[in-house]
């Protein structure tokens, strides 16, 4: 079999082991005779499936007892909407949502909210073209705010918060999207954290919304009901049809991070891989990457060659050496390497060897 080491930000990488197992149980789960696309989601298996899921992300984030863990559909954009629906009814209208703006998806999620509430920019790192988080302490919040949203690690800048805010009483907010279950966090931080699943969890179709309590139950009244988090938990996740064959997939990747020693041991391994990456990369001119050091993140490594003619060899002679999926987003360009939980460090090696070729042929 053909083996590639897959840089793609996401739709990303799923652990070879993982995607075996499903091959091996495509058409008879568990001697059951039913492929997990053809289960009823109320079915026993199911809900087997479904149950030992949502456990083990408890137990690989230490997800306290009074937070629901709601499997959604509609991915990180759409919560871009859900979640003000969600939490501006807790204040008096209209409400006003603090954001801190570090890059393309923070820009995104405030974007959305104009329709919903107030928006205060409490902090931006534009002045720097989204090069770090700004530090708390210039934050300017509301001090009545609905919530403070930030974006834990901006996928395509590759900008990483490196601490988490305290803003008091108001409720924290965060999109980890593509840093979830990659390095350890206090939840109990948090009033919601919600991630799409193509990162680090599994297929595309799924997102996880990580809720306190206390925050459900202030749906605005024009809030579908499949998107109101009180309805969604109060069914169990199954108010609607759940995605099941991706919440399948994301119980094996749960299961197989537990095996490995879980957050604390991906932790490990992921700072093992970026610092690979950006020391290469600040030994040479050949290659730059712009991210103030304490905020350059470890799952996306965005960089650029000095001389930008060489992209495209760069790319097809990756694509040679089985590195594939490493072109920059199209509005930043360059180069980005996604090195995600199933990247194996032998795959952040290979590309570094490759890099080194590449820079004394072209250098
Ligand atoms: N937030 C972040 C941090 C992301 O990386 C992405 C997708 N790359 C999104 C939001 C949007 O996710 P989706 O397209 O699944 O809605």
């Amino acid at each position: 079999m053909k083996r590639v080491f897959n840089f793609s930000p996401g739709p990303a990488a799923l652990p070879k082991e993982v995607i075996q197992q499903a091959a091996d149980e495509m058409t008879n789960w568990r001697d059951s005779g039913l492929s997990v696309m053809e289960m009823s989601h109320r079915g026993k298996e199911f809900t087997e499936i479904l149950e030992t899921t949502k456990n083990d992300l408890r137990a690989l984030l230490a997800v306290p007892d009074n937070y629901k863990i709601l499997l959604m559909q509609g991915g990180a954009i759409a919560e871009n909407a859900i979640v003000p629906m969600n939490l501006v009814g807790k204040k008096s209208q209209p409400a006003t949502i603090d954001f801190v703006n570090t890059g393309h998806w923070s820009a995104k999620t405030i974007h959305e909210a104009h329709k919903y509430a107030k928006v205060n920019v409490a902090a931006s790192s534009e002045d720097k073209n989204f090069t770090y988080v700004p530090a708390r302490d210039t934050w300017k919040l509301t001090p009545d705010a609905a919530y403070v949203h930030i974006c834990t690690n901006e996928t395509i800048g590759g900008v990483e918060f490196d601490y988490t805010p305290d803003v008091g009483n108001v409720p924290l907010v965060a999109d980890m999207s593509s840093n979830i279950l990659s390095r350890e966090i206090d939840i109990s931080k948090y009033a919601v954290v919600y991630a799409g699943a193509q990162k680090n969890i599994g297929p595309a179709g799924l997102t996880i919304v990580i809720a306190r309590e206390d925050m459900l139950g202030h749906a605005l009244p024009i809030c579908p009901s499949a998107f109101d988090w009180k309805e969604v938990a109060d069914h169990d996740s199954m108010f609607n049809t759940p995605p099941t064959y991706p919440i399948y997939i994301a119980g094996l990747v749960f299961a197989n991070l537990r095996r490995l020693g879980g957050v604390a041991a991906m932790e490990k391994i992921n700072i093992e891989k970026s610092t690979l990456m950006y020391n290469y990369l600040d030994s040479t001119d050949f290659y730059k990457n712009s991210v103030s050091i304490a905020n350059r993140s470890r799952m996306n490594v965005p960089f650029v060659l000095h001389d930008a003619s060489l992209d495209a060899k760069f790319l097809a002679e990756a694509a040679q050496n089985d590195l594939v999926q490493l072109k920059g987003h199209s509005s930043v360009g360059g180069m980005r390497a996604s090195i995600y939980n199933a990247m194996p460090l032998e795959g952040v090696q290979k590309l570094v060897a490759f890099m080194k070729d590449f820079e004394k042929k072209y250098g």
